[in-house]
């Protein structure tokens, strides 16, 4: 099978063709000639199997002839976080660049003025977040009954992340008269219940995750052992451990993922403070301007390390990242699964390794039952008992740099990674969990899902993806909430 035989423009062939692909991913092959007739599809796929062009493509065909006018878009498509939204327009820029589409992005965290602005040219494609949408539509700058065709991506997303009912209500706004395509990693209850109500006899299609992936991808899992200890001081070994496992690794690149925004920072600052100076942070609290440029740079190579929550499990695309760390087991076996995926991409090899503490072990059950594979666990190699203890104490070069690192004030940044000292130790042992920074209004609005919890019983989450700190339970504690103890 060839995208010839998929029935797309000679136009969207050539930039198919610039673009270096030569076959349909399984989905895209099932589902483009559908939509190109169309069907109402409901797609059962993950990020990472080409879902994204199964809908992209033919709808740069479909909208082709026309004309769009002023806040009267003539596509929706609804995605639950910013940076999925920043990707699908980017795949309009690759595969619509023979053809004169125009589209707009309505996300939080960016100029919304901007933003309407763009709506009052008219666009063909609306790409958008739930709450900025709404939050446009509320204000009267946006008409949504021309839209031909609406697609719902990443729908289990939405609901972990309380964004249902935002989208029915987007969906009551359109007319009837439409082709929706609606996306989904996993298929619960809900999202099945959803698909009854908007689609109209729909070709279902269903394809497995990359198998690749995860056969390309080694997996372990580093147990760190807190006898005696308080929270600080395990999460402190964790950093520590993390530490060490960078130094053996070398990876070329990698994302360290945390549970909790909070830890983002914290494990973020400390990474600086070790001299890590090829480190960042991502997450839902910056400024969306930041994000961006902090995706870019890590893209780019200029950052290596990039610490974040969930909100990259799912958005970010780069093709060849040699490392994942999970900083903290995630609570649900489905992110391990997203968080991993990362790595090992279009059949590159990759390592992930889980940083896990006792407490941790229902999720680890939740993972390998999932997953239907045992997780490698591994020792610290050499002599990783000493090493770790060393690594705790503040560095390799502790006894040779004692002297020098003494007369350090404490907030002074080594200037490599290898240059570890006490400074850097005394600085952990006083670090607080930063502020989170409080959005702007507008961010705000648009981060908060409206729904105060999600039908399948997970933490809040904003648009982002992340766990607010205070819904969060995390590996270190046997504190679990009763909803918690329930969970499959
Ligand atoms: P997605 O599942 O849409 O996130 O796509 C995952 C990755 O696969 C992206 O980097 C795409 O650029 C890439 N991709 C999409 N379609 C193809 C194809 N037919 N051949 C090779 N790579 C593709």
């Amino acid at each position: 099978m060839s995208f010839s035989d998929l029935g797309l423009s000679d136009e969207l062939l050539n930039a198919i063709s610039d673009a270096g692909y030569t076959t349909p991913t399984p989905i895209q092959a099932q589902a483009i000639p559908y939509v190109l007739m169309g069907r109402d599809i409901l797609g059962c796929a993950q990020t990472g199997t080409g879902k994204t062009a199964s809908f992209t493509l033919p709808m740069i065909d479909i909208l082709a002839s026309g004309r769009a006018k002023a806040r009267m878009p003539r596509s929706l498509i609804l995605e639950p976080t910013r940076e999925l939204a920043a990707q699908v327009a980017d795949n309009f820029e690759i595969y619509g660049k023979y053809h004169k589409l125009n589209h707009a992005l309505l996300i939080g965290g960016e100029n919304m003025s901007e933003q309407i602005k763009r709506l009052e040219k008219g666009v063909d494609v609306l790409i958008a977040t739930p709450g900025r949408l709404m939050d446009v539509f509320d204000r009267g700058h946006l008409l949504l009954r021309d839209v031909k065709i609406l697609v719902i991506d990443e729908s289990d997303r939405m609901l972990d992340m309380g964004f249902i009912p935002d989208v029915e209500k987007i969906v009551s706004k359109l007319p009837q008269m439409r082709t929706t395509l609606l996306f989904s990693a996993t298929m619960p209850p809900e999202i099945k219940r959803l698909a009854d109500k908007f689609l109209m006899n729909p070709k279902e299609i269903t394809v497995s995750p990359p198998a690749t992936a995860a056969e390309t991808i080694k997996q372990s899992l580093v147990m760190v052992t807190g006898a005696g200890r308080d929270q600080t001081s395990i999460a402190k070994r964790k950093r520590a451990v993390l530490r060490l496992l960078i130094e053996r690794e070398k990876p070329k690149n990698a994302i360290i993922f945390c549970n909790r925004k909070r830890d983002v920072d914290v494990v973020y600052r400390s990474l600086e403070r070790h001299g890590y100076d090829t480190a960042a942070r991502l997450h839902g609290d910056m400024v969306q301007s930041v994000r961006m440029e902090t995706l870019d740079k890590f893209k780019k190579g200029v950052v290596s390390l990039l610490v974040c929550s969930d909100v990259a499990a799912r958005g970010l695309d780069i093709p060849a990242m040699s490392h994942v760390f999970n900083f903290d087991v995630p609570t649900h076996a489905d992110d391990y699964i997203h968080r991993i995926g990362r790595t090992g991409r279009a059949g590159r090899e990759g390592v992930a390794i889980t940083i896990a503490v006792p407490a941790d072990g229902k999720y680890i059950d939740g993972i390998e039952r999932l997953t239907g594979k045992k997780i490698d666990r591994e020792e610290l190699g050499g002599d990783g008992g000493a090493d770790l203890e060393r690594a705790e104490r503040g560095g390799r070069d502790r006894g040779r740099g004692r002297d020098r690192d003494r007369s350090r004030k404490s907030d002074e940044k080594p200037a490599t990674a290898n240059a570890r000292s006490d400074a850097s130790d005394k600085a952990e042992k006083t670090e607080k969990p930063e502020t989170p920074r409080q959005p702007s209004d507008d961010a705000r609005r648009d981060e908060k899902p409206r729904a105060e919890k999600s039908g399948r019983g997970r933490g809040r989450r904003d648009d982002a993806g992340e766990m607010d700190d205070k819904d969060v339970v995390f590996g270190q504690s046997d504190q679990v909430p009763d909803f918690l103890k329930n969970f499959p």
